[in-house]
């Protein structure tokens, strides 16, 4: 079952000749990150810089995901995004978050047929905590994103411990 040994008829049994790092490789690569996505706290573009500050206490999340008025992927805050807003002059109440949020085309994506590497090596690569699955739709001929989940380091520590548990 783990791959190592494999069985003919009249042959018996042999080694396949598989090294266990390549085992480990191999798992995550076939788990998909439709498998492992978690639910994403999503935004609308003019919602105020304070209720997005609201919102990732509330749903205890670190990156708010946000949607144009056509629910499509318009941009994303991070934590510190956010404190940076907060520690300067700007009144927060008035200012949507549309302003200060990193916008599409700067967001890095996953689909939820990527392997669970592919997110991993993203999140890494490009020094983030999160990344938005998405679905592209063709809307009046331009490419549009849905958001249908998230993974971040979060989900990846979560799937490592669980492909280490004995
Ligand atoms: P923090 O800013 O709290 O350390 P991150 O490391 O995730 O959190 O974010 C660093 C910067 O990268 C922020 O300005 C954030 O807006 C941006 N960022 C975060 N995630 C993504 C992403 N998936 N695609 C593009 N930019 C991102």
């Amino acid at each position: 079952m783990l791959g190592i040994l494999e069985a003919r008829p009249r042959v018996g049994y042999f080694f396949a000749g598989k090294d266990p790092k390549n085992l480990i490789s191999e798992k995550m690569n076939d788990i998909k990150v439709d498998k492992i996505k978690s639910v994403p706290s999503v935004i609308k573009e003019d919602t105020s810089v304070y209720d997005a500050i609201v919102t990732l206490f509330l749903t205890d999340v670190g990156t708010l995901f946000i949607t144009d008025k056509d629910g499509n992927l318009a941009g994303l805050v991070s934590r510190k995004d956010l404190l940076k807003t907060a520690i300067g002059n700007a009144d927060i109440h008035k200012m949507p978050i549309g302003i200060v949020m990193t916008r599409m085309p700067n967001i890095i994506t996953v689909t939820p047929e990527e392997s669970a590497y592919d997110a991993a090596r993203k999140i890494v690569d490009h020094q983030i905590d999160a990344l938005p699955v998405v679905k592209a739709v063709t809307e009046n001929d331009q490419e549009k994103y849905k958001i249908v989940g998230k993974v971040t380091k979060t989900t990846i520590t979560k799937l490592f411990v669980e492909l280490g548990k004995t």
